[in-house]
C-alpha cells in the first residue's frame, strides 16, 4: 500500500528513543508532498512522494491530496470496559452535586461496581467492542484500558478477561491496566486498610501470574486511597512485574506527583492540582504526565493541569481521554482541542502528546506513535490540509481513512452519503 501527496505528513520521527520533552514537543517532522509506503503491516518507507513512488509499486494506492497524515492516535488513559451508564447522576452534577458526594451516597464509581459486577464476561466484550468501534472511527489505534469496577478479585479477573479478549477480537490494541484501587468497595468502607490488604496479597498476585495485566494503577485522593496505602500498592506490583502508574492530584493537591516521581512510575494521570515541586520532581525522573482535559471538563472541576507548566519543566506530557462511565468520550480529536483551549497546548503539542507520548506511557513507542520504517502502519488520514486544523476544527470527525496494522479499516469517504445530501431524487 502506497499513501501519497499528502499535503503535510506528521512523521513524528525524532532524534532520540525518549519521550517528547519541551520544546521536541512542536516537532511533528512535517514531509510536504509525503508518502508513506507499507508492506506485511509495517512501514517499508516515508518521505517525499516523488521519491517514495519512484522506489516501489504498489497494489493500492491511496491519495492524500489536500489531506493530513499522521499516527494512529495512541489513548494512554481508559476505563474502558464497565457496564450500565450514569446520565441520571450527570444531571445531577450539572445541577451541582459534586462528585465526591455522589461517591459517598453510594452513587458514582459504586453505582457502576455493582452493574459491572452483574453482567457477565460476554456482555462486557459486546460492550468494549461498540466503544472499541468508535474510538478506531476517531482515529485511536492503541489503547489502554484498566479494569477496577469490578473490586473482587473474581470480577477483576473477569474485567481482565474481557480486556484481553477486546484485544483479540478487535483491530485496535487494548493495552491492560489493573486497578482494582480505583475505589474502596461498600463492602470494605468501614475498614479501607482490610481492603488494601486484599489486593497486596490476593489481587495483585493472581493478576500477574496469569499475565492478566501489564501496568497495575491506584486511585490516590482522599476518600480513595492515601499516598501510604497507594505506594504499598505499586511497590508490590513492580516487584512481580506489574509496572506502576498512579491517578494523582485531580481533586487536591495530596502529593500524588511526588509518590509518582518517588516510585518511578511510568506515567501519572490527572495531575489537576499537583504541587510546583510534584511537577518539577515528574521532569526530573521522566514520568509522563497523561493529561485528561476531558475528565475534568465532563466532571466540572472548573480547572485543568498547568501543562504549560509541565512542559517548560521538561515533563513529557501526553493525554487522554480519561474515557469512563461518568467521562463518555472516544474521540482523541475532541481531548485535543481541549487541551489547546483550556490548557493552552499548541496544536502541535497536543498531536506529539496523543500519538508519541502517549505510546510512551503504554511502553509502546518502539512499535507505535511515529511514522518511521519497521513501525507499525497505525496511519491516518485526515480531510484537512494541515496539522494546526486538528484542534481548531472541532465537534466532528476529521477522519478520512485509518489504516491499522497497513490493513484500511476506516474509509469514510466510501460511506453512503446521507439521504438529506442527495439532490438526485
Ligand atoms: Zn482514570
Amino acid at each position: 500500500m502506497l499513501i501519497v501527496n499528502a499535503d503535510e505528513l506528521l512523521t513524528l520521527a525524532g532524534t532520540s528513543l525518549k519521550p517528547r520533552v519541551g520544546k521536541e514537543m512542536r516537532e511533528l517532522a512535517i514531509v510536504r508532498d509525503g508518502a508513506v509506503a507499507v508492506r506485511d503491516g509495517r512501514i517499508l518507507a516515508v518521505g517525499k512522494t516523488k521519491e517514495v513512488v519512484r522506489a516501489f509499486r504498489a497494489g493500492y494506492v491511496i491519495s492524500a491530496q489536500g489531506k493530513t497524515v499522521l499516527p494512529g492516535f495512541v489513548d494512554p488513559h481508559t476505563h474502558l470496559v464497565f457496564a450500565g451508564s450514569r446520565e441520571d447522576e450527570f444531571e445531577m452534577r450539572v445541577e451541582g452535586v459534586s462528585y465526591m458526594e455522589l461517591m459517598s451516597s453510594g452513587g458514582g464509581i459504586l453505582k457502576t461496581v455493582k452493574e459491572t459486577r452483574k453482567a457477565r464476561v460476554e456482555k462486557l466484550v459486546e460492550l468494549g467492542l461498540e466503544r472499541l468501534d468508535a474510538m478506531l472511527i476517531h482515529g485511536t489505534t492503541t489503547v489502554e484500558a484498566k479494569s477496577g469496577y469490578g473490586l473482587t478479585t473474581g470480577d477483576e479477573v473477569k474485567i481482565l478477561e474481557a480486556t484481553r479478549r477486546l484485544n483479540q477480537l478487535h483491530s485496535v490494541n487494548v493495552v491492560s491496566t489493573f486497578m482494582g484501587a480505583k475505589a474502596v468497595p461498600i463492602e470494605y468502607l468501614s475498614n479501607p486498610e482490610e481492603f488494601v490488604s486484599l489486593i497486596l496479597t490476593e489481587m495483585i498476585p493472581k493478576i500477574a501470574s496469569r499475565g492478566l495485566a501489564e501496568f497495575c494503577d491506584v486511585f490516590c485522593e482522599r476518600g480513595s486511597f492515601s499516598l501510604e496505602q497507594a505506594k504499598r500498592m505499586l511497590v508490590k506490583s513492580k516487584s512481580v512485574g506489574l509496572k506502576p502508574k498512579i491517578h494523582a492530584d485531580e481533586f487536591s493537591s495530596l502529593g500524588g506527583a511526588e509518590i509518582a516521581a518517588d516510585i518511578g512510575a511510568v506515567s501519572a494521570g490527572h495531575l489537576v492540582f499537583s504541587s510546583v515541586e510534584g511537577i518539577k520532581a515528574l521532569g526530573r525522573k521522566g514520568v509522563v504526565a497523561v493529561l485528561l482535559p476531558a475528565a475534568a471538563f465532563s466532571l466540572m472541576i472548573g480547572r485543568f493541569a498547568d501543562a504549560r507548566l509541565m512542559i517548560d519543566s521538561n515533563v513529557p506530557v501526553a493525554l487522554g481521554t480519561g474515557f469512563d462511565a461518568d467521562c463518555w468520550v472516544e474521540s482523541q480529536q475532541l481531548v485535543i482541542a481541549m487541551a489547546c483551549r483550556f490548557m493552552r497546548m499548541t496544536p502541535a503539542e497536543a498531536i506529539t502528546a496523543a500519538t508519541v507520548n502517549g505510546a510512551y506511557a503504554l511502553n509502546r513507542a518502539d512499535e507505535v506513535g511515529t511514522l518511521e520504517v519497521g513501525k507499525r502502519a497505525d496511519i491516518l488520514v485526515l480531510s484537512v490540509p494541515n496539522h494546526k486544523f486538528v484542534g481548531y476544527r472541532f465537534g466532528v470527525n476529521l477522519v478520512d481513512k485509518v489504516i491499522k496494522n497497513g490493513r484500511l479499516v476506516v474509509d469514510r469517504e466510501k460511506q453512503d452519503e446521507p439521504i438529506f445530501m442527495s439532490k438526485n431524487e
